[in-house]
């Protein structure tokens, strides 16, 4: 006998509790599954400084814990637990939790997020949580007084680098081409903190260690010179893949994985399926744009289910 709910929300980012937010105020009684990372990205930053209402800049995860709060003040029931397969033939779209429960969801919002992005080395796998990370907020504190590196060049690539800087000796950052994609703001503290090392034009061939990091090996695709550089630490910081494989058949979605929705709507096109944050944006990716697109699927959501008569 499968669980009626009247609106699930998948994912429990900015996105999904936004959604979660608007919908428990518009009387949908919503039902949120938080997935493996409950929080979403931001349990894994540090200082948040252009959320709009936080003029001193705030914690990531103390602000997911606000969200979080908001949420459940207005009646959302928050689980902990993932979807892990969905069938929208419909009417009615049917979830299976991961613990195999089946439930049956009038309108449903996805806010799935996106997930760390690994380099593929044999070596990497083989020692992440004995040194190698893709959370510097989370893992840091390990290896202070330690020295560490920082494969990336983006954002988070940079503020990561910053964390460790504090926590740490030495910080190599190991970037692939001659410049960093990351703010221009973000680029110049990098830059202009002694202890950050800039290894430009480089690859990380292999991490070296046995029941731990020891160093890593760098090659510069320029020259072809390798170099061994001895460190306890390894921080992955490359990008993101959106969390969609569930949806993969159902709904529509690009070569990356990131969905699709109606221009300008949350709407995809399965009737009362929505999508929000970061699975379904490759292009702005930040909290407060996440924040924004659960609104949307929220406010979608409650005028599909007043048509139905059920809002
Ligand atoms: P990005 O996609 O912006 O950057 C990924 C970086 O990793 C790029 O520099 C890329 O190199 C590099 N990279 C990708 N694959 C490899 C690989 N196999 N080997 C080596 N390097 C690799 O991701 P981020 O996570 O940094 O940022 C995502 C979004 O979030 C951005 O829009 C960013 O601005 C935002 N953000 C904002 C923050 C803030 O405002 N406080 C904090 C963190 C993120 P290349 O440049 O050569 O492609």
């Amino acid at each position: 006998m499968s669980e009626k709910i009247h609106c699930l929300i998948i994912g429990s980012g900015p996105a999904g509790y936004t959604a979660a937010i608007y919908a428990a105020r518009a009387g949908l009684k919503p039902v949120l599954y938080t997935g493996i990372e409950p929080g979403g990205q931001l349990m894994i930053t540090t200082e948040v400084e252009n959320y709009p209402g936080y003029p001193k800049g705030v914690q990531g995860p103390q602000m997911m814990d606000d969200f979080r709060a908001q949420a459940e003040r207005f009646g959302t029931d928050i689980r902990y637990a993932l979807i892990d397969k969905v069938d929208f033939t419909g009417p009615v779209h049917k979830v299976w939790t991961d613990g195999g429960e089946e439930l049956e969801a009038e309108a449903v919002i996805i806010s799935t997020g996106a997930s760390a992005k690994w380099l593929g080395l044999e070596s990497e796998k083989r020692l992440t949580n004995k040194g190698v990370s893709a959370c510097a907020v989370c893992d840091g504190f390990f290896f202070r007084n330690l020295d560490v590196a920082v494969v990336g060049a983006g954002d988070t690539a940079a503020e990561e680098a910053m964390y460790l800087s504090k926590l740490c000796p030495n910080v190599h950052l190991i970037v692939r081409r001659d410049e960093m994609r990351a703010s221009k703001i973000m680029e110049d503290r990098v830059k202009k903190t002694p202890n950050i090392t800039i290894h430009w034009n480089s690859e990380t061939e292999e991490v070296i260690g046995d029941a731990d990091v020891d160093a890593i090996r760098i090659v510069n695709n320029k020259s072809g010179e390798q170099t061994t550089i001895p460190v306890k630490g390894f921080f992955v910081a490359i990008g993101h893949k959106p969390n969609t494989d569930i949806f993969k058949g159902w709904l529509d979605m690009d070569d990356s994985g990131y969905l699709i929705s109606e221009p300008g709507s949350s709407k995809t096109k399965i009737k009362g399926v929505f999508v929000s944050g970061d699975a379904a944006d490759k292009v702005y990716r930040q909290a407060v744009t996440a924040a924004g697109t659960g609104c949307m699927a929220a406010l979608d959501a409650e005028r599909f289910l007043s048509a139905l008569g059920h809002g």
